[in-house]
């Protein structure tokens, strides 16, 4: 990849426009009513925290951090992304299709600058790797200290569990430990290859282009800023080609380059499936107050077609007080103890039979921790929590959307396309005050 210092503000594409929602949906005021983050202030301290060791579901809650400015780049940059590790002693199998040339990787694993080249071939069936007590061992033979670098002539020419890859693959080793299988691939390829893995393919183009620029700009966020992207929902799904469609890199074409930026720097572009009527704030919800006024939260009158709009789950007691072990014994129940400006849950309340409390926690990890290891069907899919009301056994819970509320909303911005609306006034809409730019041709 090759950067340069030449400020980004010189290739300012475009301002984006306000927010079409209000006229979209005739002005009217969509914000759920709710009790206000205020009701934090009133909320005892909690009394135990037996999930404290927990780590919430991606993205984690954390205070604001550094961001890294933004640089222009004088040709698409490469990111990283981890697609598998091999433990201690475990190997990890690839192939490559068609000629290929293994280096040492020199320096870091962002540059990927190519050092000595230690092997070369056309084909390899099922390499094995590991991490040996020297370093990266391939096939049984020792090719260097740390890392090397996989690079096939053919794009797409590497595979890995099944799948096919575009760029190069970087194997690190932690010499005895752990081996890293991360794939180095150009940025507009892993936007076309994950944009079907985050968006149902049917939505109209311009909800397509919205998304095709949020998942640009969360992966260079999160590279940027010294961060490592995973292959699955803890950053974004991507799947090598498999889900790269011709539809999936012509949106991807359409945007190439357009990024997401507020005050120079680029937005942590946070997305879900349905709001429910309202987004939320990132600093509400996770904390991440630089975030400031691009993610505060937005009406959204355009998700009342998802499936997720409004949704019913049955809690049972039961599996509430087997999150505790029964310390509390076998009915427990929960309340939702504070709220954020658009009504989702911030905190919940854990009573025991008399309704005493007994624990008081952060909703997002309630949820992700009662919806582990439960199907879809049954996993609480919000903390749009409207209603909790108990019956026999059981909790009838009542709320609305899917996802963590922060950022684009997915059905919404489906139905503001399907209504005429561009991807850039889509955008404006879920990151209010963003610009879109593009920092390459
Ligand atoms: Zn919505």
């Amino acid at each position: 990849m090759t950067r340069s210092v030449v400020p980004a503000a010189s290739l300012v594409l475009t301002a984006l426009l306000g927010c079409i929602d209000a006229a979209m949906s005739g002005g009217a005021a969509v914000r759920p009513a709710g009790p206000r983050t205020a009701a934090r202030a009133s909320a005892p301290a909690p009394a135990l925290l037996l999930w404290s060791e927990d780590t919430p579901a991606a993205p984690a809650a954390r205070s604001a951090p550094a961001r890294a400015a933004l640089p222009v780049f004088l040709e698409p940059p490469t990111v990283q992304v981890r697609l598998a590790s091999a433990r201690p002693g475990k190997d990890l199998a690839f192939s490559v299709h068609g000629a290929y040339r293994v280096f040492e990787l020199r320096g870091s694993l962002e540059d990927g600058a190519r050092g000595p080249l230690l092997a070369a071939g056309d084909g390899l069936k099922r390499a094995r790797a590991t991490a040996g007590r020297e370093g990266v061992v391939m096939n049984g033979e020792l090719l260097a200290g740390k890392a090397v670098l996989v690079c096939p002539r053919n794009d797409g020419g590497l595979e890995l569990d099944g799948r096919r890859y575009r760029g190069d693959l970087a194997l690190l080793a932690s010499p005895g430990q752990e081996l890293a299988a991360v794939n180095r691939v150009d940025i507009e390829d892993y936007v076309a290859g994950v944009l079907f893995g985050e968006m149902p393919k049917r939505f109209a183009d311009e909800a397509l282009r919205a998304q095709a620029v949020a998942v640009r700009t969360y992966a260079l966020y999160h590279v940027l800023n010294g961060r490592e992207l995973s292959d699955d929902q803890g950053s974004q799904v991507y799947r090598g080609t498999e889900l790269e469609t011709a539809a999936a890199r012509r949106i991807a074409d359409s945007t190439a380059g357009e990024v997401l930026t507020h005050a120079d720097r680029l937005v942590e572009a946070y997305f879900h499936s349905t709001c429910g009527g309202a987004t939320s704030s990132a600093a509400e919800v996770f904390s991440v107050r630089a975030a400031g006024e691009v993610l505060a939260g937005a009406n959204c009158a355009s998700c009342r077609v998802s499936p997720h709009y409004r949704w019913t789950r049955g809690v049972p007691l039961a599996a509430i007080a087997g999150l505790y072990k029964g310390a509390f014994g076998a009915a427990l129940t929960f309340e939702v103890a504070s709220r954020d400006s658009a009504g989702r849950a911030l905190e919940i309340a854990v009573l025991d039979a008399a309704g005493a409390r007994v624990d008081l926690l952060p909703a997002d990890r309630f949820r992700n921790r009662y919806n582990a290891g439960r199907p879809l069907a049954q996993q609480i899919p919000s903390a749009l929590i409207d209603e909790v009301r108990r019956g026999g056994a059981e909790l009838r819970i009542k709320g609305r959307g899917f996802g963590h509320g922060v950022g684009l909303c997915q059905y919404g911005a489906n139905g503001q396309a399907h209504a005429g609306a561009s991807y850039r006034a889509i955008l404006g809409c879920y990151y209010p005050g963003a610009e879109i730019r593009r920092l390459y041709d």
